[in-house]
C-alpha cells in the first residue's frame, strides 16, 4: 500500500526504500518488486552495481557453469529488478533519518523520498593500499578474495598483504593452489591470534616478508610483481609474483545511519538473530553491511531475500 503525498511539499509514503545496487540490494528488489511493494532503489552513483562491477570473471555464483563477467551479472540482476517494476535511482543518498514510522532518505540533490520500511545494503569496502595500479590490476592479478579469485592461482607465486586473522586465513587458503605464498606483513611478526600464526608458521608453502610494506605494483596486462620497501631500513627490492592478495581489512559503509541503527564495534549493522531486523522497526540490512564472515555474492543476494521478506511481512503487519 503506498499513501498519496499530504501536499506538494511533502514526499509521497512508498512501502520500501532499498539504498544499495550489490548482489543484496538487487535482490531485495527483486522480491520487493515481485510482492507488488514497487521498491524504490538508490543504487548509488560511480559505485552503482556493487563490488562485483570491478572484478572480471564470476565463477562461483550458481547457474552459470561457465562463470560470468561481474559487470554482466550485475546487469542481469538489475534488469531482473526493472523487469518486476523496481524503480532504481543512479545517485547517492546523503542521509537518511530512520527512526520514526515514516523514514526519509535525501539523495544528492536535496530530494526528500519517504517510505514505510528502508532496506540497506550499502555493502562495505575492501581497504586498499592506496597505489597506483591497484585498481587497473584489480581482477589481472590483484585481487582481496582468496575465496573468490585462489582457484586462477593454480601453481603460481603470490602474495598476502597483511598479519591479522584474515590475512593468514586467506594465505593458508591460498597455499592449496599457489606454488608459494609470501606473506607481506609491516611488523616483524604477525598480529593474528596465536592459534592462527602458528599455522601459518606451520606450513612450508608459506614466506614471510618482515618489516615490508608493498611500494610499487607492476604488471602490463596482468600483476607481474611488486616493490618491497623495509619499513626500518627504507632499502627496497622486487619480489615477482603473479597474484597479491590485499587483506588490511574491510569497512563497512555504515556511515550515514551511525547513532540511529546499532552497529557493532568493526562499524557492521546489528541484526536481530537470523532475520534481517535492526534495532528499528521497519529498517532492514543485508549483504556485507552486516556480514564479516562470508562476504560472497550469493551470501549477499541471499540475504537480499531475506530482508525483503522481513520488509513484507512488516508492512502486512502494519496493514
Ligand atoms: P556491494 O556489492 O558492495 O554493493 C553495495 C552497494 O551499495 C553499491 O551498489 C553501492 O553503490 C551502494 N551504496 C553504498 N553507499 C551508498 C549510498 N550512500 N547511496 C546509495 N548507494 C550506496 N564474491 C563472489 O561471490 N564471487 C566472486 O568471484 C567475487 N569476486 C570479487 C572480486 C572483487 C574485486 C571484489 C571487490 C569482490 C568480490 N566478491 C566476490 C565479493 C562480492 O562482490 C561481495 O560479497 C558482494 O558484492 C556484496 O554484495 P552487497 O550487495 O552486500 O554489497
Amino acid at each position: 500500500m503506498s499513501t498519496a503525498p499530504a501536499s506538494t511539499n511533502t514526499p509521497a509514503v512508498r512501502d520500501v526504500i532499498i539504498v544499495g545496487s550489490g548482489p543484496a540490494g538487487y535482490t531485495a528488489a527483486i522480491y520487493a518488486a515481485r510482492a507488488a511493494l514497487k521498491p524504490l532503489v538508490f543504487e548509488g552513483s560511480i559505485t552503482a552495481g556493487g563490488a562485483l562491477m570491478n572484478t572480471t570473471e564470476v565463477e562461483n555464483f550458481p547457474g552459470f557453469p561457465e562463470g560470468i563477467q561481474g559487470p554482466e551479472l550485475m546487469d542481469n540482476l538489475r534488469g531482473q529488478a526493472e523487469r518486476f517494476g523496481a524503480e532504481l535511482i543512479t545517485d547517492d543518498v546523503t542521509a537518511m533519518d530512520l527512526t520514526g514510522p515514516v523514514k526519509t532518505v535525501t539523495d544528492s540533490e536535496g530530494t526528500v523520498y519517504a517510505a514505510r520500511s528502508v532496506i540497506l545494503a550499502m555493502g562495505s569496502g575492501y581497504r586498499k593500499l592506496g597505489l597506483d595500479e591497484e585498481d587497473r590490476l584489480s581482477g589481472h592479478g590483484v585481487s582481496w578474495c582468496a575465496t573468490c579469485d585462489g582457484f586462477f592461482f593454480k601453481g603460481k607465486d603470490i602474495a598476502v598483504v597483511g598479519g591479522g586473522d584474515s590475512a593468514v586465513e586467506e594465505a593458508t587458503f591460498l597455499t592449496r593452489f599457489a606454488d608459494s605464498v609470501t606473506m607481506i606483513h609491516r611488523r616483524d611478526e604477525l598480529r593474528a591470534s596465536k592459534i592462527m600464526a602458528n599455522r601459518a608458521h606451520n606450513d612450508p608453502k608459506i614466506a614471510f616478508a618482515w618489516d615490508s610494506a608493498v611500494d610499487a605494483i607492476h604488471g602490463d596486462k596482468s600483476l607481474s610483481g611488486v616493490t618491497l620497501r623495509d619499513t626500518k631500513t627504507g632499502e627496497t627490492r622486487d619480489l615477482e609474483v603473479k597474484g597479491l592478495f590485499i587483506a588490511i581489512g574491510h569497512e563497512p559503509r555504515s556511515e550515514l545511519v551511525v547513532g540511529q541503527v546499532e552497529l557493532d564495534a568493526a562499524g557492521y549493522v546489528l541484526t536481530d538473530g537470523k532475520s534481517t531486523r535492526t534495532n528499528l522497526p521497519g529498517v532492514f540490512a543485508c549483504g556485507d553491511l552486516v556480514d564479516h564472515t562470508y562476504r560472497q555474492a550469493i551470501t549477499a543476494a541471499g540475504t537480499g531475500c531475506s530482508a525483503a521478506l522481513d520488509a513484507e511481512r512488516y508492512l502486512a503487519d502494519l496493514d
